[in-house]
C-alpha cells in the first residue's frame, strides 16, 4: 500500500477536537481513527499495539540487531484542529503539479499569490481537497509516515533497526496532548514528533511563552462634575496599551524575533483589564517584554496614583531548545539525516510551542520533523506525496543511525 492510499484513507476519518468539551479526549470520533490504528499496527506485526481510554495509541517494534542501542521514538497526532471542519474530507490527488492556481471546486481557489511557497512543489503529486473541508494532513501525514515505515521495516527485515516506539495522541490542537501521555509505557530515550511542514526542515526551538493580564482602577464619578477628579481606568488601559513598543507586535516580526500581543480588552470608568500573551525564543528577551510591561504600569501609577495600574504575569511553556541543548545529538541525527536523504537541512524555529516542548522538559527529548504538508487548518490545506515519502526514509534513517548503520 502506497503512502497516499493510506493518506486518503486517515484523511476520510473525522477526527476533529474540542476545545469546550471538557473530556479526554475531547471528541469520541477520534477513537474511531484509534481503533483502525491499533487493527493496523497488529497486522504490521507491532503484537503490543495498545489503545487507551484517553484514546493514546501506544507500540513498540523490536531490534533486529544484537547491540544495545538507545530506543527511539516517533509520535504524530490524530486530531485535526477545530478551525475547520473535518466532515466528508474528500482528498483528491494531482499529479504534475503545474505551479499555477489550484481550482479546489465550489469555486475555491488555491492562489499562487496567497501561497507563492507552493510553486516550488512544480512537478511534484499533491494531495489537495475539494474545497469544503480541511485535508487533515495536519497530522494524519505524521502517521501516514510512521505506519509507512513500519510497513517498510516488516517487508525489509535486512535494514537495521534498534528498537522503535511509536505513539499517536489526541487532542494536539487544543494543547493537551501530553496530558495523559503514559512515557513509562512509551519507554523511548527520545523521539521525533512527524508533525512539521516541509521535510527537509527540522524544529528544535519553540517560543518561550507567558500571559500577562493588566488591570486598571478608575475613579467614576458624574461626568458634569468630573473635572480635575475623574480617572477613566478604559483611558488608562489604551494609554498603556500605546506604551508599549508598536513594532513588538505578531503583525511586524518573524523568525527568532519575540512579541507582545493584545489579546482582549475589556473596561469602563471604573475598571477596565487587557489581556496579552508575550513570546520569544530567548528566555532573557522574555523577561525583557515582562520588565517592559511593569514599566509602563509604573508610569501610569506615577502620573494617575497608587494601584491604577497592576500587571500580572505568568509563564506559559518553556522553550525545548534549553532541554534540547544537553542532548545535542538527538536533533545532530536527524539532521544527518535529512543529509542522507540528499536535502538541504534547515533549522526553522517554531512561532509557537508543540507538544514535544513539553516532552521534552518531561525527560523525553523530542524535536519535531516535516512531513511534506502545508497551508494547515483550513481549505487549502495540501500535502506533497514525494516528500512524505522522503518522511518516510527519513524515520528509516533516523533509526539506521541510532543502530550505529
Ligand atoms: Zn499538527
Amino acid at each position: 500500500m502506497g503512502a497516499a492510499e493510506r493518506l486518503m484513507r486517515y484523511c476520510r476519518i473525522d477526527t476533529q477536537s474540542d476545545p469546550a468539551s471538557g473530556l479526554h479526549p475531547s471528541t469520541a470520533k477520534q477513537f474511531d481513527l484509534a481503533n483502525l490504528l491499533v487493527r493496523e499496527l497488529k497486522e504490521l506485526g507491532i503484537e503490543d499495539a495498545y489503545l487507551d481510554e484517553h484514546c493514546y495509541v501506544y507500540g513498540h517494534l523490536e531490534s533486529n540487531i544484537g547491540k544495545e542501542v538507545p530506543t527511539v521514538g516517533f509520535a504524530a497526532h490524530m486530531d485535526t484542529a477545530p478551525d475547520y471542519t473535518g466532515t466528508g474530507v474528500n482528498p483528491r490527488l494531482i499529479e504534475n503539479f503545474d505551479g499555477c492556481d489550484i481550482d479546489l471546486g465550489d469555486g475555491v481557489v488555491t492562489s499562487m499569490a496567497d501561497f507563492p511557497q507552493m510553486k516550488l512543489l512544480r512537478g511534484k503529486t499533491l494531495m489537495v481537497t475539494d474545497g469544503k473541508t480541511l485535508l487533515g494532513a495536519d497530522d494524519k501525514a505524521g502517521i501516514t509516515a510512521i505506519m509507512e515505515a513500519l510497513a517498510f521495516w516488516k517487508e525489509h527485515p535486512e535494514k537495521k533497526h534498534g528498537r522503535i516506539a511509536v505513539a499517536f495522541t489526541p487532542d494536539e490542537e487544543i494543547g493537551e496532548g501530553p496530558m495523559f501521555f503514559d512515557y513509562e509505557r512509551f519507554n523511548a530515550a527520545f523521539a521525533y514528533t512527524m508533525d512539521g511542514d516541509r521535510v527537509n526542515e527540522l524544529n528544535d526551538e519553540t517560543f518561550n511563552a507567558a500571559s500577562a493580564q493588566v488591570t486598571f482602577r478608575g475613579f467614576s464619578i458624574h461626568p458634569g462634575s468630573a473635572k480635575n477628579k475623574m480617572i477613566n481606568a478604559a483611558a488608562l488601559a489604551c494609554e498603556y496599551h500605546s506604551l508599549l513598543p508598536a513594532y513588538m507586535v505578531p503583525e511586524h516580526t518573524e523568525g527568532r524575533e519575540g512579541f507582545i500581543h493584545m489579546v482582549s480588552m475589556q473596561g469602563n470608568t471604573e475598571t477596565a483589564q487587557l489581556g496579552y500573551i508575550l513570546r520569544d525564543h530567548d528566555r532573557g528577551l522574555l523577561e525583557e517584554k515582562k520588565k517592559l510591561m511593569e514599566a509602563a504600569a509604573a508610569y501610569i501609577r506615577a502620573k494617575y496614583g497608587e494601584n491604577t495600574a497592576e500587571v500580572k504575569t505568568e509563564d506559559r511553556y518553556p522553550n525545548m531548545k534549553e532541554v534540547l541543548v544537553n542532548h545535542p545529538e538527538v536533533s545532530e541525527t536527524a539532521w544527518q539525516a535529512i543529509i542522507d536523504l540528499g536535502y538541504e537541512p534547515e533549522n526553522v524555529p517554531v512561532r509557537g510551542g508543540t507538544d514535544g516542548a513539553l516532552m521534552s522538559f518531561r525527560g523525553l527529548p523530542c524535536p519535531n520533523l516535516g512531513t511534506g504538508g502545508g497551508n494547515y487548518h483550513g481549505r487549502y490545506e495540501y500535502c506533497c506525496m514525494e516528500e512524505l515519502e522522503d518522511a518516510v526514509r527519513l524515520i528509516v534513517r533516523i533509526a539506521e543511525r541510532t543502530a550505529g548503520e
